[in-house]
């Protein structure tokens, strides 16, 4: 399989690393939304958060908010979006599991609107219970 976050993460390709242990690599997004945005990496692949084992997805959300800290004081941003994206339409664009950490500034050019869908309170409730029944 030619995963090219497998051979970043694995360091069979050099990056801009932040953090390293086992079970993943912190780097720097090469096309960067903001200075300091970062991508969490699994070391072993997985295409997305389904595939994850629970242990890692766990693990990496904690590296989350260590990685989501650092960026603030390194960066002294006013805000950090933390962002996951799985599948083509919810933006996803490389197909091993990765988490964005990415500083905020006032006034930047980040666009991360999630728009309004049209609906009503039945339909959300309705919702609600079919998404409780699939846990
Ligand atoms: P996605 O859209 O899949 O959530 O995010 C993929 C991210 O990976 C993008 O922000 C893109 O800039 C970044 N990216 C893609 N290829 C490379 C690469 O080879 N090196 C680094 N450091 N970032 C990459
Ligand atoms: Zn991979």
């Amino acid at each position: 399989m030619d995963c090219i976050f497998c051979k970043i993460a694995k360091g069979e390709i050099p990056s801009t690393t932040v953090y390293e242990d086992n079970d993943f690599r912190v780097i720097q997004d090469i096309n960067p939304a903001n200075l300091g945005h970062c991508l969490i990496l699994p070391k072993t692949h997985a295409a997305n958060i389904y595939e994850l084992s629970e242990e890692l997805t766990g693990k990496a959300f904690m590296l989350a908010k260590k990685i989501a800290a650092a960026v603030q004081k390194a960066t002294d941003c006013d805000g950090v979006n933390i962002l996951q994206n799985n599948g083509e339409t919810a933006g996803q664009t490389v197909f091993h599991f990765h988490i964005h950490v990415i500083p905020r500034l006032k006034g930047d050019d980040v666009k991360l609107g999630f728009g309004s869908f049209k609906t009503d309170s039945e339909s959300i409730a309705a919702m609600g219970e079919r998404i409780k029944n699939n846990l």
